[in-house]
């Protein structure tokens, strides 16, 4: 063996028996964090008895909504049980009425789509521009109907939107904008929060979240009072309590029970407390780790214009065949062997959504009111009607929880050499992927659903 083959060797791809980029003994710190000062917290409401927004002299929920609404410059916060109850009641609180058109992207979770329904609204989905994630402007205009009443902006991963566009076509066309800010807490564009720059805004704070609860729990800002009075009575059964005050079990218009809970609310406080040097920390780490990935002509980084702050909440690498020496045809296949080397490398690399949103079976199917059909308005819901989204869901893979902690700092330098490393074995990779099976995400995931449906229910 010649001394250039033994280097070689040592530097194997750990896909390949080689030894890991990241060793066995980094481990990922826990997400979230919990010290004495959150026990501290929940006990405080423990000894308290007063554990939700319905308990007469409850202190805690309040306290975190003005605590939130001064940190998103808003002038009004509602807290709710979770990111999609605050969606639905943003929406029904701002007007949305039975048989309207929200628009919303086809990539995100699928609470924003989800939520519009809830209210019995239809959603319409537009496709995303690739660059950021986010929904093209131009497909939201395009979009556009008489029967439009409000578009739900998600800001993915934690890239704000391009707000300045989507609030010129909500302006031109009369609708609502409300911003799904769940993945970008401490987002900010041109300077502003995000929860601030639409009509009304929503968070999640569901323990996977860069601001969490112990569980699960919810944020709405706006600036107009009306939604706010709504959303707090839509919370609860529709009655018009004062958080803490006494309850009149009065209702006056539909609501639901989406309460929050204050020993939740208590913990969220006191993670808030360190929320701005976390988001300090976690910017630099991922900025080190970028740069090095950034010089690596087979991956794109996730893009973080000047005029707005990411929040990082995940991290999306897509691969780009060509500089692997393949047809672009080859992006799902590169994708999957480039996520397998870097997994085998100890990188957590993981796929986020694996299909657009619209193509889920239960919208395709519009399974949800028994026999009862919401219409389909707009593109429609398959997989090829939305193509950047399909290209990306095919072409890049995410990191997920395990950059969050701002200790995690050294673990993402690791990660950095485990990209490296896969790139300086881009011939291997380029090899695997040509020879790997390989058939796209959505298509296996409908194989899986259809499995599930017919154990589940017989067919
Ligand atoms: C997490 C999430 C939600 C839903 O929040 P929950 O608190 O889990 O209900 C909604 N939208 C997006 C984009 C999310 O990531």
């Amino acid at each position: 063996m010649t001394t250039q083959r033994a280097e070689r060797v040592g530097d194997r791809l750990a896909m390949l028996g080689g030894g890991r980029s990241v060793p066995r003994d980094v481990r990922i710190p826990a997400w979230p964090i919990v010290t004495g000062e959150e026990r501290e917290a929940v006990r405080r409401v423990l000894d308290s008895g007063r554990f939700t927004c319905a308990s007469s002299g409850e202190q805690e929920i309040p306290a975190l909504e003005a605590e939130w609404a001064a940190h998103v410059g808003s002038n009004h916060c509602v807290a709710v049980s979770n990111g999609t109850a605050a969606i639905a009641i943003a929406l029904a609180a701002a007007g949305v009425r039975p048989g309207d058109e929200v628009i919303v992207p086809a990539l995100s979770f699928v609470a924003t789509a989800m939520a519009p329904l809830h209210v019995l609204a239809t959603p319409v989905f537009v496709d995303i521009d690739p660059d950021g994630f986010n929904m093209s402007p131009a497909a939201i205009q395009a979009a556009m109907t008489a029967r439009t009443r409000a578009i739900i902006v998600v800001h993915l991963h934690g890239l704000p939107a391009d707000m300045d566009e989507v609030r010129a076509i909500a302006a031109r066309h009369g609708v609502v904008v409300v911003e799904d800010a769940a993945q970008a807490q401490g987002a900010r564009y041109r300077g502003s929060p995000v929860g601030s720059l639409g009509d009304i805004g929503t968070f999640s704070l569901n323990v996977s979240k860069n601001l969490a609860t112990c569980g699960e729990g919810g944020l709405i800002t706006t600036d107009d009072a009306s939604y706010a009075a709504r959303a707090r009575m839509l919370r609860q059964f529709g009655e018009s309590a004062t958080t803490g005050g006494e309850r009149s079990y009065v209702s006056h218009m539909l609501g639901w029970n989406n309460k929050p809970n204050a020993l939740q609310a208590a913990f969220t406080r006191s993670l808030l407390a360190r929320f701005p040097a976390e988001l300090e920390q976690r910017d630099h780490n991922i900025r080190r780790m970028l740069s090095r990935i950034t010089e690596l002509p087979g991956y794109l980084t996730p893009a973080s214009p000047a005029d707005r702050t990411h929040s990082w909440h995940i991290l999306r690498f897509r691969v780009l065949p060509s500089a692997f020496g393949l047809e672009d045809g080859m992006a799902g296949p590169l994708r999957a062997a480039v996520q397998r080397a870097l997994r085998a490398e100890g990188v957590p690399a993981s796929p986020y959504q694996l299909m657009p949103l619209p193509a889920q079976p239960f919208f395709r199917e519009r399974r949800g009111y028994g026999d009862h059909r919401w219409p389909i308005t707009g593109v429609g819901y398959r997989e090829e009607d939305f193509p950047h989204t399909t290209r990306v869901i095919e072409d890049s893979f995410t990191i997920q929880k395990a950059h969050l902690h701002p200790d995690a700092g050294p673990l993402l330098d690791r990660y950095a050499d485990a990209f490296e490393k896969v790139w300086r074995h881009r011939e291997v990779i380029r090899a695997y992927a040509i020879e790997m099976p390989y058939r796209p995400p959505w298509e296996r995931a409908a194989e899986i659903a259809a499995g599930e449906w017919l154990e589940a229910f017989g067919g």
